[in-house]
């Protein structure tokens, strides 16, 4: 049975991260999504909100579950038994850090094993940060992200 991880901060989740998710479903047994507690970015949800809006968006696939995780990614992995972490690429800018990430990750714990995906082109444009901009000025975000996320967004900018 091979399990992955799919890490990030899903600041909130977006169409694109479910293009990856579903991709990913296809090519494993269990494709667990996992939530950053202590990433870099300063978010605009809580941990609570996102796994919460993750949840609800991914309540309809089988072979996916929602977690989150303290500290290194690849210690994540091996405490959940992942043979992966799933990371997606969009364009060239991606490349840079994405690569960096996977041979550190790779030295830290050779078992473990990177593997990207590509979006479908409609969704290479997307990140979280857009939407967050987008809904800000109550711009009309349901084309990108699920609708548990549309209402939140809706939530979060009504005052
Ligand atoms: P992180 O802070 O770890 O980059 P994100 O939530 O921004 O977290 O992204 C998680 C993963 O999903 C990353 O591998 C990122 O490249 C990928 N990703 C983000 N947006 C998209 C998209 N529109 N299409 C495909 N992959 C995406």
């Amino acid at each position: 049975m091979a399990k992955v991880i799919y890490p990030g901060t899903f600041d909130p989740i977006t169409n694109g991260h479910i293009d990856i998710i579903k991709r990913a479903a296809e090519l494993f047994d269990e494709v667990i999504v996992t939530v950053a507690k202590n990433p870099s970015k300063t978010c605009l949800f809580s941990i609570e909100e996102r796994i919460q809006m993750l949840k609800e968006s991914l309540k309809d696939f089988e072979k996916v579950r929602v977690d989150s995780f303290d500290g290194l990614v690849v210690d994540h992995a091996k405490q959940v038994g992942a043979v992966g972490i799933i990371r997606g690429l969009r364009a060239v800018s991606d490349f840079e850090y994405e690569f960096q990430m996977a041979l550190m990750n790779r030295k830290l714990s050779s078992g473990i094993t990177t593997i990207f995906l590509m979006p479908h082109e409609k969704y290479t444009y997307l990140n979280s940060t857009i939407i967050r901009n987008l809904a800000q000025f109550k711009s009309d975000v349901s084309d990108f992200v699920p609708q548990a996320v549309v209402r939140k967004l809706k939530e979060k900018f009504s005052h």
